[in-house]
């Protein structure tokens, strides 16, 4: 055996499972392999599909191996993409098989689409003509391949016109290739006109695209000045170029009006990634974009996980958005791993938001992103006038949560016909429940959290582990009737408040519990755009990018409610949810105003809102950041510790910290109990390991788990690399 057959004979195989490193496999005689290329590989009792992984397994015998079972055939995963894997895997401490598990998740894909069966013309002229062969043969002379309906179809004639041509061999049938899930967008199909200041950044777009090389571009730009339009162009740039594109978005399900303006914008829709796609065209997807020829993919987080052939740009909107990061298995931030794969894959990517997140600021700040700004809204649509209402002075009536000033504004816009939205960050009716009696709180029997009424259902409900019960008459601990009182507001309460001063007004309540999912939501967003509600009462759903042309008023129920949960980004979080949600009026020229009811009037996050000065805002969370060694001076993580019970959690959590190497860069806070200390019927307790910008964060957690005892019984641990949750 020659040296290079030798070698050849074993293979590194990645498979989907925790597995610190690549499982070694024999090449039976005669097949061929090269790193990339998709396998069918057994595993224990199974078999799974894996991915020939780079390197090489010397010394293995391959005859004490199994040997690969199939190679599939499907284009091989691009170096870049097993790069990308490689270093999500050590970056967020994933074993690299769950990584590449979420590469693999389209199973079906992994065998070519089966050929479509088509019909030619032979050259046979049918016995007679009539009006319906003949614009059937007119379309057909073209000499290509047509299904039998897409012919029947364009011509306008039934089937059994074309069925009667192919019996007579004027026909014959062929196998067509796949048909493609969209058609190929246009880059010149509709070129806006843009203003000097769009044109600008558009161009500094087009030039970082036209580098083929990586560089990170923020486009910042207020809400309304045209973000989507500049960054098409960097999309048509890259269209030109042949390559392939992807735009991230925070939530897909929700973003119908992207998708048609791509459509009106390239002529064609961009394929979309998301949870809720059905497999079938799930696995098309996968399949094409392997295959190259789906050249624009609109997707959530996991669309990064894409086998792309060609990737030439990434664009991620609504950079700022915490629904980027993923906290299930591997836990990752898209938009930061979406920096990477362009930095592996040396091409740009494109951040844009009208609040970015302060660590994109202080990367454009030292220069290592591109800055481009917008600072005014298109066409003449100014930004809304933003009042605090402070809820001291004016507060609500008795049993309401609108405060009287805000109820006038309502009715002024009702009045003028324009739309108003009502916003409050919080689903059902009200988030606890008591008795009046003896101060029973209803308690999820799961979870250390309150459950929250959802009257329209009759059910308390907990949000962190979906148990649920129907709400009681009576007291269960003192079996007093009638005397349980919802406190505090959900949606659901206030669209009841609404009801009684505007029993008249068209209201829609909108949060992600709304019956009938995301095909309603759709349809109901659809509505709020067509005009057709007066009052909008919403969650972060409606917060979101949306594009309502009659809405001039915005009101937030609570603005402080994001303000006082310990999370060291909640000022920054509140300033862009405020932004957004306030940024929904006004859009198209209608003068508009937005209203924060508060209690904390003089608090920076309100007056930077109501001042309209972001740039102060910013450069006052920056330096304070800068002054506590947060992120990105800092670097943070969190490693949580979970078990069936409290004493086991909490001792692991323990002995992980004393397993932690003494360190000048790096400091090991707690463990403590976690604010969410039971979910689902497991203990939490919670490290939080801090260290300078320097530090190496890794390899420092990396010896810490390997120095600790190896998790045993029910226990878990789960490290969160820049965590943006400490519950
Ligand atoms: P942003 O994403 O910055 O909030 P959009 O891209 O949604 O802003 O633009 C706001 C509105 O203005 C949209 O309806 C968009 O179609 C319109 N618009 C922006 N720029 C132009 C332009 N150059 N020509 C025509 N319409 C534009
Ligand atoms: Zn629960």
């Amino acid at each position: 055996m020659s040296e290079d057959s030798q070698r050849n004979a074993v293979v590194p195989v990645l498979v989907p499972t925790p597995a610190e490193r690549p499982y070694s496999y024999s090449v039976p005689d005669g097949l061929s392999v090269e790193p990339g290329a998709i396998v069918r590989v057994p595993l224990g009792p199974r078999e799974v599909a894996g991915i020939v992984w780079d390197g090489e397994c010397d010394g293995i015998d391959p005859k004490k191996l199994r040997p690969i079972a199939e190679v599939f055939d499907c284009p091989p995963l691009r170096p870049e993409m097993r790069r990308f894997i490689d270093w999500v895997s050590a970056y967020t401490l994933s074993p690299p098989g769950m990584v590449a598990r979420m590469v693999l998740r389209a199973p079906a894909a992994f065998d070519p689409e089966p050929l479509v069966e088509g019909l030619r013309v032979t050259g046979t002229t049918p016995d007679r003509m009539t009006d319906a062969r003949r614009r059937v043969l007119d379309l057909a002379n073209d000499g290509l391949g047509w299904t039998r309906s897409g012919l029947a179809h364009a011509a306008g004639v039934s089937s059994t016109v074309i069925e009667g041509l192919r019996a007579q061999g004027v026909f014959e049938t062929i196998q067509l290739p796949p048909r493609p899930v969209v058609a190929a967008p246009d880059a010149d199909y509709a070129r806006p006109e843009l203003t000097v200041g769009q044109e600008e950044a558009a161009n500094r777009l087009r030039l970082s695209v036209a580098g083929k090389a990586f560089a990170v571009n923020l486009l910042d730009g207020v809400t309304g000045s045209g973000k989507t339009e500049v960054y098409f162009e960097a999309i048509a740039e890259a269209l030109g170029q042949g390559r392939q594109v992807l735009v991230l978005v925070p939530e897909i399900a929700l973003t119908q009006q992207f998708l048609a303006r791509f459509h009106d914008r390239f002529g064609a829709r961009p394929a979309e990634w998301h949870s809720d796609l059905a497999p079938r065209m799930r696995e098309r997807v996968w399949r094409q974009v392997a295959e190259g020829g789906v050249r624009v993919v609109a997707g959530a987080r996991s669309a990064l996980f894409l086998p792309f052939r060609d990737l030439g740009l990434i664009v991620a909107d609504e950079e700022h958005d915490p629904a980027y990061k993923q906290e299930d298995r591997v836990f990752y931030n898209a938009r930061d791993m979406a920096v990477v794969r362009g930095s592996i894959g040396g091409f740009p990517v494109v951040l844009a938001s009208a609040t970015p997140s302060i660590e994109s600021r202080v990367n454009a700040g030292q220069g290592r992103y591109q800055r481009l700004a917008l600072p005014a809204r298109y066409a003449d649509a100014a930004l809304p006038a933003i009042h605090a209402i402070d809820m001291r002075r004016s507060p609500p009536a008795r049993g309401g949560f609108l405060s009287p000033l805000l109820v006038e504004q309502i009715e002024k816009t009702l009045a003028r016909g324009e739309q108003s939205l009502l916003f409050l960050n919080r689903r059902g009716y009200a988030p606890l429940t008591l008795c009046r009696v003896c101060g029973h709180r209803f308690q999820c029997p799961n979870c250390s959290s309150w459950l929250v009424e959802h009257r329209f259902r009759g059910q308390l409900v907990c949000h962190h582990c979906g148990h649920s019960e129907a709400r009681p008459e009576a007291c269960p601990e003192c079996g007093t009737f009638d005397h349980l009182a919802a406190c505090g507001p959900g949606i659901e309460r206030i669209a009841e408040e609404i009801d009684r001063h505007f029993p008249e007004a068209r209201v829609i309540a909108l949060s992600s519990d709304l019956m009938g999912g995301v095909k309603r939501l759709r349809l109901e967003l659809e509505a709020i755009s067509n005009g057709e509600a007066d009052i909008v009462i919403g969650t972060q759903l409606v917060a979101k990018g949306h594009h309502f042309p009659n809405m001039t008023l915005v009101g937030v129920v609570d603005a402080d409610l994001g303000l006082a949960n310990g999370d060291p980004r909640a000022a920054e979080r509140t300033f862009q949810l405020l932004s957004q949600v306030t940024g929904r009026a006004g859009r198209t020229g209608k003068r508009s105003q937005g209203f924060l009811q508060t209690y904390q009037p003089d608090h920076p996050v309100m007056q930077a809102i109501v001042s309209g000065d972001a740039e102060a805002f910013y450069q006052r969370e920056i330096e304070e950041r800068r002054k506590t060694g947060l992120p990105p001076f800092g670097r943070l993580a969190g490693v949580i510790v979970s078990a069936a019970s409290r004493s086991e959690a909490e001792s692991h959590a323990r002995a992980l910290r004393r397993a932690a190497a003494p360190s000048k860069a790096i400091e090991v806070l707690g463990p403590a109990e976690a604010p969410l200390s039971l979910v689902a019927g497991r203990y939490r307790f919670r490290l939080l390991v801090q260290g300078e910008r320097a530090a190496e964060m890794q390899g420092f957690l990396r010896a810490m788990l390997a120095a600790a005892p190896r998790p045993r019984g029910s226990v878990r641990v789960q490290v969160d690399i820049d965590p943006q949750s400490f519950l």
